[in-house]
């Protein structure tokens, strides 16, 4: 049975006293509500590096877990303005998203580079969330399929499973990511379960079936619930929306049909 996660990817935005006070607002929702603030879904943030102690020491009670949104794939080194999974950990954060859209379109980050940093992260013992997707123009030429198999293939292609806990897969399509225009749930659908079929065929049938894909671009509270319901959607990682302690609570919410 996969638990259920909303994750949320801050980017560069919220600052140390934006962090505290989102976190505040957070514990604020749910107490008002009187219930925790997700009882059957795991929720993740993402916050910048600088944010991530401040985030650590308010959310300390609470049950979500911290991530980074990147790291160097060396353990050290001349790499000016970077930092390796090691020094994640010492944080400590839990998990790491490698291979967003933003990295790969923005930054130039080949499926090689991806895959050196998919494995430092597993090295240490941090849950590296593997983002993968397709362009408009990949969509509009019948290349989804490919170009999400071959990001596939390539960030897995440095480390071995041990089991499922062991990654998070992250299924964005770059044309929805902070556009407001959302993948149906079909189509999220038909690429969920490409991406499971495709994971058991690099590891096994058991794992594929115990790994978390998880759905990103443009989620909304309003669109989150038609989303959950399908079968190989398992929860969301959530950019704009997650910057408002409470939307990313009705996201979450949303799942469980419940807001
Ligand atoms: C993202 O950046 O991972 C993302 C999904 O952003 P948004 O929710 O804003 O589309």
């Amino acid at each position: 049975m996969r638990k259920p996660l909303i994750a949320g990817n801050w980017k560069m935005n919220h600052n140390q006293l934006a962090t505290r006070a989102w976190c505040r607002r957070f514990r604020d929702i749910a107490r008002e509500d009187g219930r925790p603030p997700a009882a059957d879904v795991e929720l993740a943030i993402a916050p910048p590096f600088t944010s991530i102690p401040a985030f650590l020491a308010e959310t300390g009670e609470e049950e979500i877990s911290t991530g980074a949104q990147n790291l160097h794939q060396e353990s050290s080194g001349a790499f000016t303005g970077e930092l390796s999974a090691g020094m994640l950990v010492e944080l400590p954060v839990d998990f790491v998203i490698l291979g967003h859209s933003e990295r790969r379109h923005v930054f130039g980050e080949s499926d090689e580079r991806i895959s050196l940093k998919v494995a430092a992260a597993r090295e240490n013992q941090l849950l590296p969330y593997l983002c993968v997707g397709e362009t408009e123009d990949e969509r509009d030429s019948g290349r989804m399929e490919p170009t999400i198999e071959k990001q596939l293939q390539a960030g897995l292609s440095r480390i071995s499973l041990g089991s499922a806990d062991d990654l998070v897969i992250a299924y964005e399509p770059v044309w929805a990511i902070g556009t407001g225009r959302t993948a149906t749930r079909e189509q999220a659908q038909e690429a969920h379960g490409f991406l499971r079929e495709i994971l058991a065929s690099i590891c096994s049938s058991e794992i594929a079936r115990g790994v978390r894909i998880l759905y990103g671009g443009s989620v909304k509270a309003n669109n989150a619930g038609d989303l959950a319901a399908m079968p190989d959607v398992d929860g969301f990682l959530v950019g704009g929306a997650s910057l408002d302690a409470g939307s990313f609570l009705s996201i979450a919410r949303a799942w469980s049909g419940n807001d």
